[in-house]
């Protein structure tokens, strides 16, 4: 559950398959809108919600109108995402009073996530008390990142009282892509060095040794590392105090700034890829430039992440924008020939799941991300543990 939605999908776990799923949108507002999808059958409705809890209701009632299930104690359990799991949660956790209470205790980490994933979790305890519900962080793949990756090189007090350290996100997608070229290439997952980039509107590169993440774009917040649609990613904090003393910004209004209105936004009035290659047809220079620094950024943490990882077995392309723009993959690889990276362009423009060229040393694939299986996987585990 997010701060104004709720995502959900329903499997079966036996064979995987997927028996429903849907969005709750626009919680709060007059029209909540509800959109569900069983098998082909695709069905949008509106109507006032006022809360989560009330959004819980609804899912439990479209799963029943629709014959789904008689109610969510029909279920064996529900896997939620919740986005920081601080250096408490390195792994799925069954969710009881006292995991809550960290849960919320982390808020001051992710004030804007947290307490909305919160309330999911909480509408369901109130509706279902017995059912067993696990948090899957989105923090935990990566808290196997060495101290030396993870530490920002300021005062050691502002980590110890305050846990400012980089944690990194989006971690149930690196791992979830990362595990399925491991089948792909019928390897081992502990034995592989691969380089992971979730390119959607939030952006992040994970380098991952031996099956664990050594090191990830994102830091302290989701702000650091790759350009995305609306976010700066790197950039000098000398950059902040300029903004707050020659240019009179607030906090507030920097923070705004670098989040929400940067990034491939800022730079050529959009942050849709598919609106921005078009744009480029168009000979847009705005989106030509937009479009060099965010593949530019990507490319420089491959460099980065070649050198911290010796060797990569391969590099992943996975998200919107990594499964579907053949322009920004091709730009990101041009170059790294002779790094042992070679691409193949006809691969490359069909979308295959392999789209580098056989003398390439890295392989260079195509894994469409499913956070929701992953954690339904995750789930699953710990439940009947
Ligand atoms: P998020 O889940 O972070 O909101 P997504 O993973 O859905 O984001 O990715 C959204 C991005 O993917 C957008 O910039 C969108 O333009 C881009 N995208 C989606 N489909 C295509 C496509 N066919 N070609 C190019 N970019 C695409």
């Amino acid at each position: 559950s997010g701060s104004s939605s709720l995502k959900f999908s329903l499997y079966q776990m036996r064979d995987e398959k997927l028996l429903a799923k849907g969005i709750i949108e626009k919680i709060g507002e007059d029209n909540s809108s509800i959109s569900f999808e069983k098998e082909s059958e695709k069905k949008k409705f509106e109507r006032r919600i006022e809360d989560h809890h009330k959004a819980v209701e609804i899912l439990e009632e479209i799963l029943r109108t629709n014959n789904i299930l008689t109610d969510l104690n029909a279920l064996d359990g529900v896997g939620h995402r919740v986005v920081h799991g601080g250096e408490e949660f390195s792994k799925p956790t069954l969710i009881d009073k006292e995991v809550i209470d960290k849960i919320r205790s982390l808020s001051t980490l992710a004030p804007l996530h947290n307490p909305a994933n919160l309330e999911g979790i909480e509408a369901i305890r109130k509706k279902a008390p017995s059912l067993k519900q696990v948090a899957v962080f989105d923090t935990a793949f990566h808290q196997t990142i060495p101290k030396y990756a993870a530490m920002y090189a300021i005062d050691k007090k502002f980590y110890q009282n305050s846990h400012i350290r980089r944690y990194g996100f989006h971690g149930t997608s690196h791992h979830y892509v990362a595990k399925e070229a491991a089948k792909y290439l019928k390897k081992d997952f502990k034995s592989l060095n691969l380089i992971t980039l979730h390119l959607g509107n939030g952006a992040s590169a994970t380098a991952i040794k031996e099956g664990k993440s050594i090191d990830t774009s994102m830091g302290f917040t989701p702000l650091e590392g790759l350009v995305m649609g609306t976010r700066s990613g790197d950039i000098d904090a000398g950059v902040i105090f300029y903004l707050s003393r020659k240019m009179k910004m607030s906090i507030d209004e920097i923070d705004i700034l670098l989040n929400k209105k940067s990034g491939l936004k800022a730079l050529c009035g959009r942050n849709d890829l598919r609106e921005i290659e078009m744009m480029i047809e168009e000979k847009n220079k705005d989106a030509l430039l937009a479009l060099e620094i965010f593949c530019y950024r990507i490319k420089k943490y491959i460099g980065a992440y070649l050198a911290v990882l010796g060797n990569a077995d391969a590099i992943i392309f996975t998200a919107g924008i990594g499964e579907n723009s053949k322009i920004v993959r091709e730009k990101v690889c041009e170059g790294l020939e002779n790094m042992g990276i070679v691409l193949d362009k006809k691969a490359n423009e069909k979308n295959l799941t392999l789209i580098s060229k056989k003398e390439s040393k890295t392989k260079i694939l195509i894994i469409p991300t499913n956070e929701e299986i992953e954690i339904a996987r995750q789930s699953v585990k710990i439940i009947q543990k």
